[in-house]
């Protein structure tokens, strides 16, 4: 970016949220977002990545104990855009973000593009990129998830008690009983919360 841009912090936070265009529903599942960030790979230069994510992936992975020794760290398979729909969604995520780069005034302040992904000629090329470097937000959700005894992949009831299970609770971000569009930290922090006033009063 043009030194200019060190002036402009925080840009952290700054996220488009929108639907993609094959979503059925009204969530946004698209996300463009900004970080200012200081690279050293850059020389010191102002950096300003822009990242594109798909929310409610229809790709699932998932959590496996290794053995019985609850010391062990457990398989964790991320099984990452291994649905056709979400590979589609991530592409057009990532022409968003190139057309967001190319768009004035933030083009004007782009002299170099470290992830020389703006300018790729084909959708072919593009996706090899983006499989190249793909990551994940850390938003891991709904391994032992809410729903009614009668469906048979919940694992406990809307207050958190394990089916089946007298006097046991599971209130963390496992319980989410489908992926959210947005941030988990906050989202789990208002479960807990609410948990715990039903705990309190005697739910
Ligand atoms: C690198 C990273 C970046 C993230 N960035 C964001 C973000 O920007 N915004 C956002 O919303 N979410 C973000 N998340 C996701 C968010 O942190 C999680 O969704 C959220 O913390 C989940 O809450 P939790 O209570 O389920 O689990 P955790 O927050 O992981 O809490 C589990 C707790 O259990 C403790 N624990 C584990 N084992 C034991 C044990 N045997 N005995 C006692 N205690 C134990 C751990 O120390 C920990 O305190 C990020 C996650 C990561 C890893």
């Amino acid at each position: 970016m043009r030194e200019e841009v060190r002036d402009l912090s925080p840009s952290n936070g700054a996220t488009l949220a929108v639907r993609s265009i094959t979503t059925e529903t009204e969530i946004p599942d698209l996300h463009v977002f900004m970080e200012h960030q200081f690279d050293a790979a850059a020389g010191g230069r102002p950096t300003l990545h822009i990242g594109a994510a798909v929310m409610r992936p229809f790709s699932a992975g998932s959590v496996m104990l290794r053995s019985r020794n609850p010391l062990d760290p457990p398989v964790i398979r991320l099984n990452l855009l291994a649905d056709e729909r979400d590979q589609a969604r991530l592409l057009e995520a990532v022409k968003l973000a190139n057309k967001v780069a190319r768009t004035p005034p933030l083009s004007g302040l782009i002299d170099w593009d470290a992830a020389e992904a703006r300018d790729v000629p084909d959708d072919e090329t593009l996706m090899a990129m983006i499989r190249e470097r793909v990551s994940i937000f850390y938003h891991a959700c709904r391994t032992v998830r809410m729903g009614d005894p009668l469906d048979v992949e919940a694992v406990v009831d809307w207050a958190g008690h394990v089916h089946g299970i007298k006097n046991l609770r599971v209130v963390d971000a496992s319980i989410l009983p489908e992926m959210i569009a947005v941030a988990t930290n906050p989202t789990v922090i208002m479960v807990a919360e609410r948990i715990a006033k039903m705990i309190r009063t005697g739910g």
